[in-house]
C-alpha cells in the first residue's frame, strides 16, 4: 500500500523521537522513507494463508549510503490504526 502524504508525515514525526538514527552498518545518519507500507506475516507452514495470518504493517527506512534497511511497526508509529 502506498503511503499517503499524511501517513508519511505521521511516520516521520514519530521517527523524529529517535533522530538522528545512526546506521549500524556504515554509521551514517541519512535515511530515505519508502513510499510504500510493507508487511510481514506469521509463518503458517509455507502455504499462503490470508484469513488466519497475523500481519504486522511496516514502515521501511533505507540508509542512503549503504542501503541497510530498518523496519518499524506502522501501528506503533501511528501510521495505520491496525493490521486488519
Ligand atoms: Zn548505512
Amino acid at each position: 500500500m502506498k503511503l499517503t502524504a499524511e501517513q508519511t508525515t505521521r511516520a516521520l514525526n514519530a521517527l523524529q523521537h529517535f533522530a538522528p538514527i545512526e546506521c549500524s552498518v556504515c554509521k551514517h545518519k541519512e535515511w530515505a522513507i519508502n513510499d510504500y507500507l510493507f508487511e510481514v506475516r506469521d509463518f503458517l507452514g509455507g502455504g499462503l494463508t490470508v484469513d488466519r495470518a497475523i500481519v504486522i504493517p511496516l514502515v521501511v527506512l533505507n540508509c542512503k549510503t549503504c542501503s541497510n534497511t530498518l523496519l518499524f511497526n506502522a501501528v506503533q508509529l501511528g501510521v495505520v490504526a491496525s493490521a486488519g
